[in-house]
């Protein structure tokens, strides 16, 4: 470690489901394996921060450091974690997946982020919202350089931003393919951008009027529809016609409700591809007639890995595709008063992030 490295930190603590989380002073981390040890620059707060700290995921061990999102400077690197293109003093981001074995089949043959060993950082590995954290250098990503506020800024990619590019590149989508997006939030913003971005037409379906006409005012949605403002049974036929007659090409559900599900398989064409981003708390009764009948595929997205998150950052970054960061510069003292005003829905400026320096 470097010789300007303090021994101990603060850090964001969960210390018991559905409390505040308490800010305390712990040791360090020291890089071991494959791991660099970060100075936290920013770490974005998440919606799944919530679900994770109200105890809705199960028991985990606790106290856990919160956070998974985040851009960090580089100040040591562990023993293994040389030959991955990386140095001390690099920025860089990374997606959630931490201590991937990098033997299994699942590693070799589909990618670390589907290895059954790994960790994730602000769940089952320590989290962002601390001064510093270990990241897995076969995770990271090495930031282009930038000033603090716009690099700063990027921290929201490595979650929301790589989520909905894998969806995309799942969707095998074409220059000329219609998309559906069905959720308007963070996600689906991006997503729409990155759709555009990639010369696909987009409808973006939602049932709150503020936040479609917020996507359709700045240009991001060519189409924007209220499921609301229409019978289910009369959607498909209210999207063709926005799309000269046509159903849709792809549909990406980025809500977890399940009418959001039903909306999506009622206005793909046949031979569709509807991509599952958000994560339905219960069952969804699926009529595989719909499946079989018109060959519809359903293929499911998640937070990828390094290969992933790396295209992703370089065509955000070249397309000048940012997520929207809440104006307000927070703290780390902030945190509980952050969770509060996402759980109350009042933060409509974009992604608050602590700004650790
Ligand atoms: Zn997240
Ligand atoms: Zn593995």
């Amino acid at each position: 470690m470097g010789s300007h490295t303090p021994t101990t930190m603060k850090a964001a603590l969960c210390k018991e489901f559905g409390q505040p989380i308490v800010i305390e002073e712990v040791p360090v981390p020291v890089p071991t394996g494959r791991e660099l040890l970060v100075r936290v620059q920013a770490a974005s707060l998440c919606h799944s921060d919530l679900t994770i700290t109200s105890g809705a995921l199960g028991s985990l061990p606790r106290p856990f450091i919160i956070g998974h999102e985040a851009v960090s400077i580089v100040e040591a690197l562990g023993p293994d974690a040389t030959g991955y293109g990386i140095k001390i003093g690099d920025s860089i981001g990374a997606p959630l997946w931490h201590g991937m074995c990098l033997e299994c089949l699942d590693c070799k043959e589909h990618g670390p982020d589907f290895c059954p060993k790994k960790l994730t950082k602000g769940v089952s590995a320590p989290g962002y919202f601390s001064e510093y954290t270990l990241v897995d250098a076969a995770c990271a990503v090495v930031l282009p350089a930038g000033d603090a506020a716009s690099t700063a800024a990027l921290s929201p990619l490595f979650c929301a931003g790589i989520t909905v590019w894998d969806a995309l590149e799942r969707a095998k989508l074409q220059s000329g393919d219609t998309v559906a997006i069905i959720g308007a939030g963070g996600l689906g913003g991006l997503a729409a951008r990155y759709a555009q971005a990639m010369g696909g037409k987009v409808i973006v379906l939602d049932v709150l009027d503020d936040q479609l006409h917020n996507l359709k005012g700045k240009g991001v949605a060519d189409e924007i529809l209220n499921t609301r403002s229409v019978a289910p049974e009369e959607v498909p036929a209210v999207v063709a016609a926005l799309n000269k007659g046509r159903l849709v090409d792809v549909a990406i559900v980025t809500s977890g409700a399940l009418p959001a599900y039903q909306t999506g398989l009622s206005i793909i064409r046949t031979q569709g591809r509807l991509i599952a981003v958000g994560i339905p708390h219960q069952e969804l009764a699926l009529q595989l007639a719909v499946f079989t009948g018109r060959c519809i595929s359903l293929i499911g997205a998640k937070v990828p890995g390094q290969r992933s998150a790396q295209k992703c950052v370089d065509f955000s970054v070249r397309k000048g595709i940012m997520p929207e960061i809440h104006p307000r510069k927070f703290k780390l003292e902030d945190i509980n008063e952050m969770m509060q005003l996402m759980e109350q829905g009042q933060v409509q400026e974009g992604r608050m992030v602590v700004q650790f320096f």
